[in-house]
């Protein structure tokens, strides 16, 4: 099949390179899409997002870079936003605002009842243990229905495209907290993917904790994987990659694996409207 890839991040937020660079790398690989989407900005101390003061700028060179290479490689405009209830602006208003082609939703930090401070999911697992112990005194139980619950309610409220690595609450967890087959947790997937089938919402297959070692498994791992299968919710493969070298990683052994829980088809950008493609 034809590789396409739709969750980038480039210098404008904690991505290595200039947009250019990862265009000039896909059609080297033979990409046929790739799509942008720097971490829309957040409160200015948050240094992995944009800058507000960045957007225009970012805006202008994806429109012109879809221009310059149109003939060889499609080239889309997203952000990937985060949802934190009463605190980010809408995504609607960001898809409008800068005329997004699509947008992520995805959730990296954690509200916890009136506290100002967030729990920070990615980066070093010391962000991880530290803010369960002040935000949710410890109870990853508590904590990790705070993340799926504020998972779903931007499903519900927000409407995003495409929901950024959904599981992972998982990631710095590494079974050190709570099992995935626990049935609090179990409970947890299902009314995730209920929310998810009764939106419409494109499932992503992000491949990034595994290249970059931080996950064994994807993002979703295997239980979300396959009841996404049984359900028909439509899914599609990103790298998440901060470096044109990650554009396509993993993406080949991604496709084997998901032919094998029963999928047929993953879902592309074209042209303003989302396709099955073959796989
Ligand atoms: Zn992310
Ligand atoms: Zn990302």
């Amino acid at each position: 099949m034809a590789y396409f890839s739709y969750h980038t991040h480039s210098s404008f937020c904690d991505g290595k390179e200039n947009p250019e660079s990862y265009i000039q790398e896909g059609i080297k690989k033979g990409m046929k899409a790739i799509g942008f989407s720097s971490h829309a900005p957040l409160n200015s101390d948050i240094a992995w997002a944009m800058k507000a003061s960045d957007v225009d700028a970012y805006v202008t060179e994806i429109n012109r870079l879809k221009r310059q290479y149109k003939d060889e490689i499609e080239v889309y405009l997203s952000m990937e936003i985060d949802y934190i209830p009463g605190v980010t602006k809408s995504f609607s208003q960001w898809k409008k605002s800068a005329d997004l082609d699509y947008t992520i939703g995805s959730v990296h930090l954690v509200k916890s009842g009136g506290h100002s401070d967030f729990w920070f999911l990615d980066g070093p697992d010391t962000n991880y243990s530290e803010g369960l112990e002040t935000l949710f005194q410890g109870d990853i139980r508590k904590a990790v229905s705070a993340y799926y619950n504020q998972i779903i309610e931007m499903i519900k409220t927000q409407k995003p495209d495409v929901i950024g690595h959904i599981d992972k609450v998982k990631m710095n967890n590494k079974s050190q907290y709570f099992s995935e087959k626990e049935d609090w947790y179990i409970d947890l997937l299902n009314k995730s993917l209920d929310a998810v089938a009764e939106s419409g919402t494109v499932v992503e297959v992000n491949t990034r904790g595994v290249y970059k070692k931080k996950s064994e498994k994807l993002f979703p791992d295997d239980y979300f994987l396959k009841e996404c299968c049984n359900k028909k919710i439509p899914i599609m493969i990103s790298s998440d990659a901060h470096h044109p070298n990650e554009l396509l990683n993993c993406f080949d052994d991604t496709i084997k694996y998901l032919k094998q829980i029963g999928f047929e088809q993953v879902t592309v950008f074209h042209k303003g409207v989302w396709k099955k493609e073959n796989i």
